[in-house]
């Protein structure tokens, strides 16, 4: 069983229903479609703590980000993270940190329309 998690942009929050997401990890569809053929549970739906927040400056940050190696095999972040086609910096410097404790990590989630 492959446990998902999906990181999302804390600004997304203010609007967003999570509803893109969670019908993609149903429907196995657009970046979820790699779970067609073996079982995945959604595990997770964390967000970052806002822009300036950090791992090395927010206690609560880190805790949540230590989290995730213990109940999730893959963290994929959501199509909220990019913005006018450029993923935002602290994602970039979370994913490097994530596939360092020994996550896998996906780019994406639904498709952006
Ligand atoms: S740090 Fe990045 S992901 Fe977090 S709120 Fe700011 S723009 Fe969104």
């Amino acid at each position: 069983m492959k446990r998902v998690a999906i990181f999302n942009c804390h600004h997304a929050g203010e609007t967003c229903t999570g509803s893109g997401c969670f019908k993609a990890f149903n429907q196995r569809d657009a970046f979820f479609a790699r779970y067609q053929e073996e079982p995945a549970e959604l595990v997770s739906f964390a967000r970052c703590n806002g822009c300036g927040h950090d791992w090395e400056n927010d206690e609560s940050l880190a805790k949540k980000i230590d989290r995730l190696k213990d109940i999730a095999d893959v963290v994929h972040f959501g199509a909220c993270t990019v913005k006018k086609g450029t993923e935002c910096q602290f994602i970039t410097r979370l994913g490097t940190k994530l596939e360092g404790m020994g996550l896998e990590v996906v780019r994406g989630t639904h498709a952006v329309h």
